[in-house]
């Protein structure tokens, strides 16, 4: 293993796990830190934590775990991703998890970059936007558990730890990679932990990716993973590989779960059940979760049986959300769906489906525990951060996994049509 990373949450676990693989690494995201090593080698590894908003002692003490898991297989350097939009609170958890990881790497000094261009996340002058606005003018200054109030990152940071924080302007960045390199060196000689880098386009993540080489650490967004594997082909340790986003074939039975009730998901559901079977679970009418996995699976028996693609979702207007929530309670009402979605995962895989389309983030992870899924390997992307995925286990999965908003209109059909 060449690159050990660590994510503070799962879809973006995901989003820098398909990065790699653009970028040419054959990557695997764990969920959570595994038990024991993987039975595969791929050129990185992404461990999926929960660790964005919980207490930043618990945050340390899981990303300190994984950091020994990825050590103990080898890895060379180390990666702790975050949101690009720097999601984290004057207490954490991004400085905490960046000087605990520091201090058992023996680092002196690390980077600070959650830009990603493609995205319109660029930092200038140390100052983060989102689109043409500063971050603390965008939608994220009303985040309910991370408001972003103030873009100077530099400052954001500072408030996280007790280490200096200095800025890498544009205007060395914008020199190239040796010129990033010096500026670390000088800021290492100051005193400086940890270096927020100015980024405002591919090419220069491309160039802070190559000033990296030698850090043991880096922190970024996923934008910054476009730029490290050159590294690695550089110093021979990675062969120039076209094949990264290949994946075995997963042959069996297709079928769709829709969780999530966005806006975009809606769109997605209504567009796959003008030409499919489309069944609705109904939380107010089952008894429990097993029956209400029951009743789908009833329903969708004869496509099931004629390996016909079809549909399976709670998926539903707010309206119709808030009469279910006022009558099991929000709670009861999610964990009642993802228990049910999860039983029925099992029981479609127990019935030949091997090939699983799932949207929610939340109704994705109670799939991928019934399921006891341990780990991904990742391939193509079918829309961008959202790529095919298969779960080994007792039986190869085929697994996409798309979070609320992600993913076009015909996502659903459209993964499909990508498998052989
Ligand atoms: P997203 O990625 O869009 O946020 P999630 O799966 O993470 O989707 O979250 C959706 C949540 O809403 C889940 O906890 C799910 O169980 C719950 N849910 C889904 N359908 C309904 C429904 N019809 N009524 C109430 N809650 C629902």
């Amino acid at each position: 293993m060449l690159l050990g990373c660590i994510a503070d949450d799962f879809t973006g676990a995901t989003d820098l796990a398909s990065m790699l693989v653009r970028a040419g690494m054959r990557t695997v995201q764990t969920i959570g830190v595994p038990s024991r090593p993987l039975g595969e080698a791929p050129d990185a590894v992404v461990v999926a934590l929960k660790s964005r908003t919980i207490p930043a002692r618990d945050a340390v003490a899981q990303s300190l775990a994984a950091l020994a898991w990825l050590r103990g297989q080898g890895a060379k350097q180390f990666y702790f991703k975050y949101c690009s939009t720097f999601d984290s609170t004057d207490a954490g958890n991004i400085g905490p998890v960046a000087d605990a990881l520091l201090d058992a790497l023996g680092a002196k000094l690390t980077i600070a970059c959650p830009a990603f261009p493609t995205n319109k996340r660029t930092i200038y002058l140390g100052h983060l936007f989102v689109g043409d606005v500063l971050l603390s003018d965008s939608p994220m200054r009303d985040h309910p558990l991370t408001p972003m109030r103030d873009a100077n990152l530099v400052r954001v940071l500072g408030r996280q730890t007790r280490r200096k924080v200095a800025l890498v302007p544009h205007e060395a960045v914008a020199k190239g990679a040796d010129a990033i390199r010096a500026a670390f060196a000088k800021l290492e000689a100051d005193g400086v932990a940890h270096a927020v880098v100015d980024a405002i386009d591919d090419a220069d993540l491309m160039a802070i990716g190559s000033a990296c080489r030698d850090l043991a650490l880096v922190t970024a967004g996923s934008g910054v993973a476009l730029g490290l594997p050159q590294n690695f082909r550089a110093a021979g340790l990675l062969p120039a590989r076209t094949d990264a986003a290949a994946l075995p074939d997963v042959k069996g039975a297709s079928a769709v779960l829709s969780g999530s009730c966005s806006a975009q998901t809606r769109k997605q559901v209504a567009a796959m059940a003008r030409t499919h079977t489309a069944v609705a679970l109904d939380p107010l009418a089952a008894a429990s979760a097993e029956a209400m996995a029951d009743a789908a699976l009833a329903q969708a028996a004869g496509d099931l049986a004629a390996q016909r693609p079809f549909l399976v979702y709670s998926t539903a207007e707010p309206a119709q959300v808030a009469k279910v929530q006022s009558a099991l309670g929000r709670e009861r009402a999610a964990e009642l769906i993802e228990q049910a979605f999860g039983v029925l995962a099992a029981r479609l895989v127990e019935r030949g489906v091997r090939r699983l389309v799932v949207a929610g983030g939340e109704t994705a992870g109670a799939v991928v525990q019934a399921l006891g899924v341990e780990s991904l390997a990742i391939g193509p992307a079918i829309d961008p951060g959202v790529p095919w995925t298969t779960a080994r286990g007792r039986t190869t999965l085929a697994l996409a996994l798309k979070s609320g908003n992600f993913g076009s209109d015909d996502f659903f059909l459209k993964s499909l049509a990508m498998l052989p």
